[in-house]
């Protein structure tokens, strides 16, 4: 540890409901983590979503992109609740979180899927099909059939009414995700499996030969390819052939919802949003929780999660990312747990609890 010493602005987030727990928590452990690295933090507190909405009349201010912007990396809670759910005006806190994607141009979107061995039993699937399953679906965020042109409505030729939609993707948008979709493999196993329908699909087509194309600057990474239709039925029966999954918009909103239940664990699944350029943005992949709100019951590690994202994938620094998962699953062997995960024998914590004991693993690894 004689790294030279590093300072990084990070953008603060909070965001409603449990938000604000759960991002009090981990700048916590962020500065804690960094101080043992030679890492310092300026924090800037910005408001978003519902708050924003209450405080300036819009979801996200432009002092808070702006901000965002300028940092070197982004942390978020959580966005929305009950209050703003039926707003009159059509601003809802929601549109913030797009808006802000949108403004930091991230068009990568990481969700790993772990299983931690101390919490095998929350998982949807068979305990030995669940044992050690640690894969990353890296989703294509700003292009597809999701924003594909052209869309709308129209009649056919008997006038009935139809919909539709357009898959369309550029050569340069595939190449920058399986950039991003080939370093993330070699910071992992190095395993890139890339997921497409070029059975059928034009779109397809191009994916797998503009990925095929861009593996041979990643000769260390094992590249293969797999149909959409079978990548869902291999991610339940045998999940831990995945290391990394790089696919399309749509796809990618599918088979990381699919993905992230095989853990059963909502509480403890973090994500990263990264762009060519600029800070990247990490959050936990659960909502604000109204429903526990105030109440210090939140589990606060899928955003600790977030902060070790943004650590490795955000800042490159490694280290200190190791060293708040090894955290994690310290203070989870020791029993400690948030309603949402608990089980009998356990002993139950509340969301600033879990945060200290975090914090105490964190020391021990000085
Ligand atoms: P979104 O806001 O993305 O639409 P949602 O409203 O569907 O999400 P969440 O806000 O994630 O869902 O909450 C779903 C359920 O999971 C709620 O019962 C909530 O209390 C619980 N939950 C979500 N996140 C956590 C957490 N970090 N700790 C404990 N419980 C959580
Ligand atoms: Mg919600």
């Amino acid at each position: 540890a004689t790294a030279k010493a590093r300072t990084y602005n990070i953008t603060l987030l909070p965001g409603d409901g449990i938000g604000p727990e759960v991002v009090s928590v981990a700048k916590d452990v962020l500065d804690a983590a960094g101080s043992l690295n030679g890492i310092t933090f300026n924090f800037e507190e910005m408001p978003v979503g519902g708050n924003a909405l209450d405080l300036t009349g819009v979801p996200l201010p432009d002092e808070t992109l702006s901000n965002a912007k300028k940092s070197d990396a982004v942390l978020l809670g959580a966005i929305g609740g009950y209050k703003w759910d039926n707003n009159e005006k059509h601003l809802k806190p929601e549109t913030g979180l797009l808006q802000l994607r949108a403004g930091l141009g991230v068009f990568a979107n990481l969700r790993p899927a772990t299983v931690f061995p101390q919490l095998v039993d929350s998982s949807t699937l068979k305990k030995d099909v669940a044992e050690g399953v640690d894969l990353m679906v890296v989703r294509e965020l700003t292009g597809g059939i999701y924003f594909g042109k052209p869309r709308g409505f129209d009649q056919d030729e008997n006038g009935d009414e139809i919909g539709f939609n357009t898959e369309v993707y550029a050569g340069y948008e595939i190449d920058r995700i399986a950039h991003v979709a080939f370093e993330t493999a070699r910071k992992r196993r190095g395993k890139l499996c890339s997921v497409d329908k070029a059975n059928v699909l034009e779109a397809s087509m191009l994916w797998r030969k503009r990925v095929t194309k861009i593996a041979s600057d990643y000769p260390d990474v094992e590249l293969s390819h797999m149909y959409v239709d079978n990548a869902a039925m291999q991610l339940i029966r045998d999940p831990k052939q995945f290391d990394t999954i790089v696919t399309n918009n749509i796809f990618g909103d599918i088979l990381s919802d699919e993905a992230s239940m095989i853990t059963g664990s909502i509480g403890m699944l973090p994500s990263a949003s990264l762009g060519e350029l600029g800070p990247g943005l990490f959050e936990p992949i659960h909502g604000s929780a109204p429903d526990i709100a105030g109440q210090d019951k939140a589990n606060p590690l899928a955003t600790v999660l977030s902060a070790a994202m943004l650590l490795r994938y955000g800042l490159g620094e490694e280290d200190a990312a190791k060293m708040i998962e090894n955290a994690v699953l310290e203070t989870l062997n020791k029993g400690f747990r948030t309603g949402d995960i608990f089980s009998s024998g356990m002993k139950l914590v509340g969301c600033e609890e879990m945060g200290e004991q975090v914090l105490r693993s964190i020391d021990s690894q000085k």
